[in-house]
């Protein structure tokens, strides 16, 4: 069961695992070939070492040996726990370390795919050749194999060359691919977004002519894929992926008339609708809730679109009429209920913190972060990302209300937590202690306690060190 392989290099990829991967692979590569079987890393961890960029926490492995086979492999080599629900699948997991340096693995059988029919389910096929493993997956980048001992690479696609040139290829024929499995159309536009890769023409042909299928996979699983779409470092071209190939619409089909008047070349304004929520999105933090409340916020634009009387362009209610279909979206694709909810609030709210001005009173701006509640932080970044103006006196001024807000914001938050802190001793307290009636020297004293809480120099449970100091003090200054 050997197979070919290229010859071992300096190991590039061995190198750069942390000592706990490596400790891994080396221990389950050593465990399988004793036991005559054929183990090699896969997928994620050899692309993204290629690249290269930093690697994934997981370790996957794919294998001669059958299931039952792993099992009893994986648990000699001493793990803190094995887990069997992909069984029969043909993967078995494993949990290796201690909680805080864990190294998660996964094992899976040489496995082939065949697909009897449109269902979701595929048959599963064991006993088949590394090549066959290597051919049912999805993209040549992720279809290389690298010996856990060695490093040495098994590349029958050419993996390694695609990933040289920034190019997502499809494994074999792109259109069988899709149709076998339309996930893949999605992890495409997620590699793209994260990895800054190209897709290679065939593939993306394939990809567009495979678009409708999406509605042959779960919701759950759908949205687990645009997220990553959404937070990836290449965001807008991953997005801009999922538009030129009609995936933005069969999977979002609220973004349907953004997303069509983006083709429309000859509506200027219009396509500017589509390219300034590319730009707002990739101006947000990599966070979930603020990147789809970034993808959504502007969603109700072409619906809302009016003229005032002097025939300039309006929108009024977008905000409103926003928050709904991004609820609406989150819903359909099963998000949970705190992503749905910080989503709409989000898009409800994001013209809100462009009004401020410096001269709003203290409880004004209570007023608007009370609002946004947890939401606030996501708020006041989408709002400063969604200045985009090409005007740029219009961009530094708007850019200084959103800061403006935020520093009066973090000043009251200040001087809110300032207020909390107190002396260790009150009135009433000092009163009993020193048996004496009211007056200034109370006030005087409670100034002197509290900015030592204040310098940190006074804990404010600390009343035995207060009452020491607060008798030092009175000696000290016999006027009182
Ligand atoms: P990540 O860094 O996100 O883990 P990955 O490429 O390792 O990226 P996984 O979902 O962990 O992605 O899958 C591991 C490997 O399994 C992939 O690299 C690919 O070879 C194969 N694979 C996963 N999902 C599919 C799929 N839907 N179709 C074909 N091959 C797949
Ligand atoms: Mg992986």
């Amino acid at each position: 069961m050997t197979s070919p392989l290229s010859e071992p290099r300096p190991s590039f990829l061995l190198d750069r695992l942390t000592p706990a991967q490596r400790a891994v692979a080396t221990t389950l590569g050593e465990g399988f070939r004793a036991a005559g079987h054929d183990l090699f890393l896969v997928g994620g961890i050899v692309r993204d070492a290629l690249i290269p960029r930093d690697l994934p926490a997981d370790l996957d492995f794919t294998t001669s040996a059958i299931p039952e086979e792993t099992k009893a492999l994986v648990e000699h080599a001493n793990p803190a726990a094995v887990y069997t629900i992909g069984e029969r699948f043909g993967t078995i997991g494993a949990i290796f370390g201690d909680p805080s340096d864990r190294v998660d693995a996964e094992i899976t059988t040489y496995r082939a795919e065949h697909y009897p029919d449109e269902t979701r389910f595929p048959t599963v096929r064991f006993g088949v050749s590394l090549d066959d493993d290597l051919s049912r997956r999805d993209f040549t980048s992720n279809a290389i194999a690298a010996d856990p001992l060695t490093g040495a690479l098994h590349d029958p696609f050419g993996g390694e060359g695609d990933i040289a040139q920034g190019l997502l290829r499809a494994v074999g024929d792109p259109d069988e691919r899709f149709d076998e499995d339309p996930l893949r159309l999605l992890r495409a536009a997620r590699f793209v977004s994260q990895l800054g890769f190209a897709i290679d023409r065939e593939t993306e042909v394939a990809m567009t002519r495979h678009a409708d299928a999406l509605d042959r996979i779960s919701v759950e699983r759908i949205l687990a894929e645009l997220t990553q779409v959404l937070t990836g470092d290449y965001v807008a071209e991953g997005l801009e992926t999922l538009r030129r190939t009609g995936l933005l619409e069969s999977a979002i089909p609220e973004l349907a008339p953004l997303a069509a008047e983006a083709g429309m070349e000859s509506r200027r304004r219009e396509k500017a609708l589509w390219d300034h929520t590319l730009r707002v999105v990739s101006q947000t933090p990599p966070r979930p809730a603020v990147r789809w409340a970034a993808l959504l916020h502007d969603a109700a634009k072409p619906l809302t679109r009016g003229y005032d009387p002097d025939g300039e362009v309006n929108f009024i209610g977008h905000e409103r009429v926003g928050a709904d279909l991004a609820g609406r979206a989150l819903r359909r694709l099963k998000a949970d209920r705190t992503l749905a909810a910080d989503v709409r609030q989000i898009v409800e709210m994001h013209g809100r913190p462009t009004a401020y001005e410096p001269d709003w009173t203290d409880s004004a701006v209570r007023r608007l972060a009370l609002e946004a509640g947890p939401v606030w932080d996501d708020l006041l970044d989408l709002a400063a990302a969604d200045v985009t103006s090409a005007q740029e006196y219009k961009q530094t001024r708007a850019a200084a209300r959103i800061a403006g807000l935020r520093h009066h914001f973090d000043r009251l938050q200040e001087e809110a937590a300032l207020d909390r802190l107190q002396s260790p001793l009150d009135g009433e307290d000092l009163k009993r202690l020193f048996n004496r009636p009211p007056g200034p020297w109370i006030k005087s004293l409670k100034t002197y306690l509290r900015e030592l809480v204040i310098d940190g120099a006074l804990s404010q449970g600390d009343t035995a060190t207060a009452e020491a100091l607060a008798r030092e003090y009175l000696a000290a200054n016999p006027s009182l």
